[in-house]
Formats: structure tokens, sequence, C-alpha cells
């Protein structure tokens, strides 16, 4: 039988699904590199598309790190980031969804079919979910006292995720910048206590103190020297200060980087703000979504379970399409 689908597609029906076909680990129907919340979502949403999805990761989840979160939906009392990761996990193997700890170091798409690689192993896909997620651009401090801190909650990156934990403390923004002078009057509606202060020097400009200081926020202007996290608190060292600055919490203004390495070697095209696109078939690599943090957007649990609900339903239909099980007589538009 002549197949009129393209390269790579498969004749209509005329074989078992893919969660029938253990054996045939050499081209699989589609791969998701992520297993925080997006990949997760788009792996349990394929495997109950039949799709026997795969899921390569290299552990280093954001969600991970969320020492308990209390606006993932659902969970009231709050729940750990590494355990709505085990749950999520737990959902997708379920249904057959395969998890395999690996970190892709490269990627390309020739000929209808992904092909990744890393740690001397290779895998074959029709179709590729990217969840890769982002990095956070973090404070100098060594990692397992900077975990600590983020665990005890004197230390955090995310005024959207716990600004509201942090209601009438005193609170430290680091980053004298458009970035730090935005997160602090995003604060502001939290605590009257507020301290804006630079990594190294101050990028503000005499309008934007001003209207820092007429929201009621101090800015201080000598150059991070040390943070010193404990249990409850956290001191701030500051160049020419002979006394830290003690804040119940601080946060770190500094930005992040899109994980991205595996969109630019498929040769996709970032966004101003280095962004994976949210539809790059558009750049001509068919068969590629995105989901997560990755993309352009607010960078949140909810909004990554939703998306990678909607790259794996994309990648299902396009999968279906492919292989002619889709509806091919549709009316004509009237
Ligand atoms: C301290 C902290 C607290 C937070 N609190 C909250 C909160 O309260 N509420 C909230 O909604 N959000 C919170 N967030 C943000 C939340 O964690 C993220 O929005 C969420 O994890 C995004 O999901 P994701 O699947 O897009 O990315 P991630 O969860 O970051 O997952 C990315 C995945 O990609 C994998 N990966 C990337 N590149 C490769 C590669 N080359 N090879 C193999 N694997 C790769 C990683 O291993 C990981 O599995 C918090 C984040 C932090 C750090």
């Amino acid at each position: 039988m002549s197949n009129v689908n393209g390269p790579g597609a498969r004749a209509p029906f005329d074989s078992l699904p893919e969660a029938q076909r253990a054996s045939d680990a050499d081209e699989l129907d589609v791969i998701i590199v992520g297993a925080g919340p997006a990949g997760l979502t788009a792996a349990l949403y394929l495997a109950r598309y039949r799709r026997s999805p795969l899921v390569l990761h290299d552990g280093a989840s954001r969600a991970l790190r969320i020492p308990l979160t209390h606006n993932a939906p659902g969970f009231p009392d709050g729940i750990a980031g590494s355990a709505l990761i085990s749950r999520m996990t737990a959902h997708a193997e379920a249904y057959g969804a395969r998890l395999e700890a690996a970190e892709v170091e490269t990627a390309a798409f020739r000929d209808g079919v992904f092909q990744l690689n890393g740690g001397g192993r290779t895998w074959r896909s029709r179709a590729l979910v990217l969840a890769t997620g982002i990095s956070l651009h973090q404070v100098d401090l060594p990692e397992a006292e900077h975990e600590a801190a983020i665990r005890a909650g004197v230390l955090r990156y995310c005024p959207i995720c716990d600004g509201y934990e942090a209601i009438d403390r005193a609170i430290g923004v680091i980053g004298c910048n458009e970035n730090g002078a935005a997160e602090a009057l995003f604060l502001r509606r939290y605590s009257s206590d507020i301290t804006l202060m630079p990594l190294s020097h101050s990028d503000l400009s005499p309008a934007q103190e001003t209207e820092l200081a007429a929201a009621g926020i101090r800015i201080e202007y000598g150059a991070l020297r040390r943070l010193a996290p404990g249990e409850s608190r956290i001191d701030v060292v500051l160049e020419d200060r002979e006394t830290p600055l003690p804040f119940d919490v601080v946060y770190p203004a500094l930005g992040c980087s899109p994980r991205t390495k595996l969109a630019v070697q498929l040769g996709v095209p970032l966004s101003e703000k280095g962004c994976a696109p949210p539809d790059p078939r558009s750049s001509g690599v068919e068969g590629l979504f995105v989901a997560g943090d990755v993309l352009e957007g607010l960078d949140q649990i909810s909004v990554a379970v939703g998306n990678g609900a909607v790259a794996a339903t994309h990648a299902h239909n396009w999968l279906r399409e492919k292989d002619g099980q889709s509806l091919q007589c549709r009316k004509a538009a009237q």
C-alpha cells in the first residue's frame, strides 16, 4: 500500500495503537523532553491517547524545588513541589507513559524524524514535545545553603507564587533596575516594609526612584557583598554598611534563561525574550510542539499544566492527520 501522507507517516488504522507495540522502540510516535508539570501533563494526555510517550528528563524540574505551593488548584493546604511531581509521574505512568533520566544533548530533524542524543544514547520519534523550562539567575550562595534558604522560605524567587506568604513581612528585593523596581512594586501590595537593593550598581532612573519613593519603597545603593540566610530571617550585607540589613524574606529579581538549546538546534527562531515560540511548526519544523515555562508568559504550574495538555492534543491530532486517521472529507466552507 503506498503511503500517501508523506515521510514518516503510517497507513491509516493498519497498525495497532502505539500502546500495544512495546517492541517498536526504534522510532516512537512521540517523545517529550521534560518531566515538570508541562511535560508530565503532556505525557498523561498522550498516554491516554494510546501513544506510549517516552519522557526524557535531567531531573531539574523547577517544581521539585518548591517547598510548599499554595496556588496549585485543588490543594488548599498546599503541596510540596516534589510531592506534586511524584503524583503527576505516577498518574502518567499508570496509563503507560515511560520516564527515563537522561540529559538530551542534541536534537536534529531529518526526513520527518526527530533524533535526540544524550549520554551516548539515541532516541527517534515522529513528534516531539519540548517542555524544558527555564533556569533561574540566582544569587551567589553555595548550593546547599541556597536550597536550604529556599526551603526555609527566607529566599524566594517568585512573588506571583508566594507574595501572599510574605504579607506584612520585612521584604528585601535585589536588583536596582526595571525588573527589580517592578517586582518591589508588585510586592508592595503585600507589605509596607520593602527595600530595594542593587546586585552591583543601580540602573534606576530618577523618575523610577521618585515612583518607588512615592510607593513607600526604600532604596539602598551599596553593592551586595553577602547574604547570610538563617532559619527564619536572612541578613544582607551591603558594601559600605557596617551592620547587615535583616529581612524576613529576600526576593532576587535577576531574571532567567529559557532552556531553549534543543529548540535552537532544531532551527526554531526564539522570541525577543529568548523564549520558544508557541507554534514552532510555522517555522517549518513539522511535528514539534512546545509547552510550559520555556514559552513566553506566566511561569506557573497551572499554565504549564494547561499548555502541556494543549501541546499533547496538537501532537496527537497531527499524528492522526499524518496517518490519515482524521476526517478527510470536510464540507466546503459556505
Ligand atoms: C522555588 C520555586 C518556587 C515556586 N513556586 C511556585 C508556586 O508556588 N506556584 C507555581 O505555580 N509555580 C511555582 N514555581 C514555578 C514552577 O516550578 C514552574 O512554573 C513549573 O515547574 C514549570 O513547569 P515546566 O514543566 O514548564 O518546567 P520545569 O518544571 O522546570 O521542568 C523542566 C523539565 O525539563 C527538563 N529538561 C530541560 N532541558 C533538558 C534536557 N536538555 N535534557 C533532559 N531534560 C531536560 C528538566 O529536567 C525538567 O524535567 C516555583 C519555582 C521555584 C523555583
